[in-house]
């Protein structure tokens, strides 16, 4: 088993159902075992502006699935939440992406671990802190310390 964390992300149909419909997907994902998971959060949207806040959770999963599989099955959920790719970090029903995998390193043309901006991301680094407090990254840096490097503005929990 692998532990891997999944980073959920939705602004489009009902952003909070989304995202706890996701999680209870993650429950039922084949060879794993969901470990736990974040409060959702709200964020203002990346890029472009004009598009609703977005929801945010990370969760934690244990996993006997490849790296490549597991991207295969997260990109099967995104495809059920009928999630449609208009724009370039534009507005989307789910998002799920996989954020780290154990301690590999992978740099595949369609993987990429750690998630390559998963450190400048306080929508993702606040959630993982939530569940994964002592958690170091591949590179030898600790969560924590990334944490007060990263704008919090506009990122709230949801109750
Ligand atoms: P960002 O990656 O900046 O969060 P995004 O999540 O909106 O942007 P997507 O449209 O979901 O981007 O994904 C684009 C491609 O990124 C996917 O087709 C997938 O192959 C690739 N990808 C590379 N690394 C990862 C990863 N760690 N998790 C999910 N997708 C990844
Ligand atoms: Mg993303
Ligand atoms: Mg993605």
């Amino acid at each position: 088993m692998v532990r891997a964390y999944i980073g959920l992300g939705s602004n489009l149909d009902e952003p909070i159902n989304q995202v706890n419909r996701a999680l209870t997907e993650l429950r039922t994902l084949s060879e794993s075992h969901l470990v736990s998971h974040s409060r959702l959060y709200s964020s203002t949207p990346l890029g472009p502006a004009d598009q609703p806040d977005f929801v945010n959770a990370v969760a934690c999963l244990d996993t006997s699935l490849g790296a490549h599989s597991l991207l295969d099955e997260l990109q099967a959920l995104e495809l059920k939440h009928e999630r449609v790719r208009i724009q370039h970090w534009g507005p989307r029903s789910l998002d799920l992406d996989l954020l780290l995998y154990a301690d590999h390193t992978i740099d595949t043309e369609r993987l990429q671990v750690p998630h390559p901006w998963l450190s400048q991301r306080c929508f993702v680094l606040y959630p993982l802190a939530e569940i994964a407090a002592d958690l170091m990254l591949p590179s030898g840096i600790s969560l924590a310390s990334l944490l007060p490097l990263c704008d919090a503005t506009g990122l709230e929990t949801l109750a």
